[in-house]
């Protein structure tokens, strides 16, 4: 297994079977594992084989399928699968994290992460600096000798900002601090994380890996040490596990993922050129796209620049929302990575919680939308755009 490309992975890696043989992977819907005797119970309880389970909190057959086909297709060791992308960040954070540590976080977050980092962690005496994720030089100067872990999105949600990943790894460990990565922009298949040396790395599986719109999940990815260490003690006596239905449609998500990313990544930049020249359009950011201000960072980094793309609606709020009420074929929603195309005003809906002062830093603009590529014919998807755009 360990020479099968990233594509024979995402269909085979993890596969257990019953003794029935199934093809495809068996869903156990099960809380609880049966002993022959009692004394197996003791024995189980006294010390889990790799093989055995004892709760569903802890571990269920389908899950760990998914968990260990997740850990292959990201090239780590080891993984955790939760109940949800925020269950995973929030999980991990917690596990390793303690009264008087110092976090240094690329200020560019999903919503979400920044309310665990500044009013969670913050609330139990963590540190945190917030820092341009950007800049290697704020990184530079933000993390020392007390920083415990460097928190960043390796393309970040809603505006693409892409991260020198690997500067930023040699310096967090340069200081000995952990790297954790929320990886989900980057998409599981063309995840860079390890390659650059993160420590970990998280995945909402919401997005890519469900890429349907159905299921809620989360997983961390790492080395064994670190999962069936701090994060399985914390996830396993805190309850964010993930049900064995949602992993089952998870690795059924999996055998798609490459062929479905692949095509959507197509599109998203077929989109990006046509928005690029458009005249009510402007700050056109797809990470690979000659447009942004990082293609080249990000193509180093990626061959891909994944299936999402932000830009500005000339004209603020009130021109931006009449875009996006003209259009037909996009559903006006707030998730990503959906077979559906999907667009989104940040600034209203994922990011309205956040200060006036911190949407203007974010670039987070009333005109500013974030658009999800589906599985659509890319021409009928551009026809959209183009209408709603000439109705503006
Ligand atoms: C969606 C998302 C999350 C949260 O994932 P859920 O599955 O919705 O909990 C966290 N981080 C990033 C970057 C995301 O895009």
């Amino acid at each position: 297994m360990k020479n099968w490309k990233k594509r024979t992975k995402a269909v085979h890696a993890g596969t257990r079977r019953s003794q029935y043989g199934e093809v495809s992977e068996a869903i156990f819907l099960t809380q609880g594992f049966v002993y022959p005797t009692a004394e197996a119970a003791e024995a189980r309880f006294e010390n889990l084989g790799a093989d055995e389970f004892i709760y569903a909190r802890y571990g269920n057959p389908t899950v760990r399928m998914f968990e260990d086909r997740m850990a292959a297709l990201m090239d780590y060791e080891d993984a955790f699968a939760c109940s949800s992308g925020m269950s995973a960040v929030s999980g991990a954070l917690m596990a390793l994290l303690k009264a008087g540590d110092h976090v240094v976080s690329s200020r560019a977050l999903f919503g979400s992460c920044l309310y665990v980092l500044e009013d969670i962690l913050a609330r139990f005496g963590v540190n945190i600096t917030l820092v341009d994720g950007t800049d290697n030089a704020a990184w530079d100067a933000a993390i020392g000798p007390d920083t415990t872990l460097v928190f960043l999105e390796s393309i970040s949600n809603p505006t693409l900002e892409v991260v020198d990943l690997q500067h930023v790894c040699a310096v967090a460990h340069k200081s000995g601090a952990l790297v954790l990565v929320d990886d989900a922009m980057a998409t599981p298949i063309h995840s860079y994380a390890a390659d650059c040396g993160a420590d970990i790395a998280i995945v909402s599986t919401t997005k890519h890996v469900d890429g349907q719109g159905r299921m809620l999940g989360g997983i961390i990815t790492g080395s064994r040490d670190l999962i069936r260490g701090p994060i399985e003690a914390y996830m396993k006596h805190t309850g964010g596990a993930m049900n064995p239905f949602t992993a089952w449609t998870h690795l059924k998500g999996l055998e798609t993922l490459d062929l479905r990313v692949a095509q959507q990544s197509v599109t998203t930049m077929a989109i990006a050129t046509a928005l690029d020249s458009h005249p009510k359009i402007s700050a056109v950011r797809y990470p690979t796209h000659s447009a942004h201000p990082q293609h080249e960072l990000a193509r180093a980094q990626s061959d891909t620049g994944g299936t999402v793309v932000a830009f500005e609606v000339k004209g603020g709020k009130d021109a931006c929302f009449k875009f996006l009420n003209g259009l037909e074929l996009f559903t006006i929603s707030n998730n990503f990575a959906d077979a559906k195309s999907i667009v989104t005003h940040p600034a209203t809906t994922t990011h309205q919680r956040l200060p006036q002062a911190q949407k203007d830093l974010l670039g987070i603009s009333g005109g500013l939308v974030r658009l999800s590529t589906g599985l659509e014919d890319a021409g009928d998807l551009i026809d959209d755009l183009l209408a709603a755009l000439d109705a503006v």
